[in-house]
């Protein structure tokens, strides 16, 4: 329970890692910050693969030992599958860095970034949930706050001298400037779903993300979680996926681990678990990352493809650099 104020130094749009992670620094350097997000925390996410180079972003949030004392599986590398099911040697991170960064981790998004909000709160920022920003408030050119609508206060009316926004793939900010442009080149669809006993390799490769090709330029992607889960996605081809006689995406999914040799025989006596999801249209980017007081992160800002796992790392790294540089102009007008 928040008491509610109408007026803040940054109103952050997101909870998600980009809009926690600058709210988390923003607070802690003393700013005012608000952070509206329109789900109830914690709440399902894709994107369970952590790049290296997140440790420094979260080492700044003060939250490697919360890491290191989880549960999620080590990464320690990637490794690539030929369809016939031919196994690269794994890249180790830590043959390429001696830094304790080349370990990072396999995690489920709706602890890792309830943990990021947490972080957030603790640093003293006020967070809105269930909260949704509807508009830009703006004077002339100048964006001076939000419209939203809150479960617990109704409509409301905030102002700051900045606005962020990390609303990710919702891209709240580009869809109302009109700031939007897609790429005709990436017209991928992601399907996945989670499984249950699922084979893991032995040793180091235990925690390794797999990509496993597939004919025509698609992949899978194999992400063993913590609780004996692992996610398993396919990225291709709107046109691959569903050229064929069905459009269930159940029988699309189970056509596919038949054309991975790898993937067909670690999912072998695994039990698939909860819905099969599906994504397309992601791959964009913003023709401006910023207007008089208003600045975006993560994917607000851009997203092209999931396959090297940089997501989650862009948008902490995003939230870092833009705390810092908001936090600056502030001292700038002083
Ligand atoms: C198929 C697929 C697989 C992926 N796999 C990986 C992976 O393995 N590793 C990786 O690093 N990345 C992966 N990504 C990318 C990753 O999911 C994102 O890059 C990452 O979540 C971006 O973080 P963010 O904070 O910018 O946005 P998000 O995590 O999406 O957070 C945005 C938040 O804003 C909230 N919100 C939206 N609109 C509003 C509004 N109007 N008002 C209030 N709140 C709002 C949302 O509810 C959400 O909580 C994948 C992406 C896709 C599509």
């Amino acid at each position: 329970m928040i008491s509610l104020k109408t007026q803040y130094d940054a109103i952050v749009v997101g909870a998600g890692p980009a809009g926690s992670t600058t709210g988390a620094l923003l607070a802690e350097k003393g700013r005012d910050v608000l952070i509206v997000e329109k789900e109830k925390f914690p709440r399902y996410h894709v994107g369970e693969s952590l790049m290296p180079f997140c440790y420094f972003p979260l080492e700044r949030l003060g939250l490697i030992d919360q890491l290191m004392e989880s549960g999620n599986p080590r990464k320690y590398c990637v490794q690539f599958v030929r369809e016939d099911g031919f196994l690269s040697q794994p890249f180790y991170f830590f043959q390429h860095f001696d830094h304790p960064s080349s370990t990072t981790w396999q995690v489920w998004r709706e602890e890792f970034d309830q943990m990021i909000l947490d972080k957030a709160r603790e640093n003293g920022a006020s967070v809105l949930e269930q909260t949704k920003a509807n508009r830009l408030i703006k004077q002339g050119d100048k964006v001076t706050g939000i419209k939203a609508s809150s479960q617990e206060f109704g409509d409301l009316e905030l102002t700051a001298p900045v606005v962020i926004d990390a609303s990710g793939r919702d891209c709240f900010a580009a869809h109302k400037e009109n700031w939007m442009v897609r790429d005709p080149e990436l017209k991928k669809v992601a399907l996945w779903t989670y499984y249950k006993n699922a084979k893991r390799d032995p040793g180091l490769d235990e925690g390794a993300t797999t990509v496993a090709y597939l004919p025509g330029k698609g992949w899978f992607w194999y992400i063993p979680l913590s609780g004996d889960m692992v996610s398993v996605g396919i990225v291709a081809e709107r046109d691959y996926l569903f050229n064929g006689s069905t459009k269930d995406h159940a029988e699309i999914f189970q056509r596919e681990i038949k054309n991975n040799a790898w993937i067909e025989e670690h999912l072998q006596g695994a039990e698939q678990t909860g819905e099969y999801r599906i994504t397309g249209e992601y791959s964009y980017r913003n023709k401006y990352c910023s207007m008089d007081g208003l600045v975006l992160a993560g994917d607000a800002l851009g997203f092209l493809d999931p396959v090297f796992s940089s997501g989650v790392f862009l948008a902490l790294k995003s939230g870092t650099m833009l705390a810092d540089e908001v936090d600056a102009a502030f001292l700038l007008a002083q």
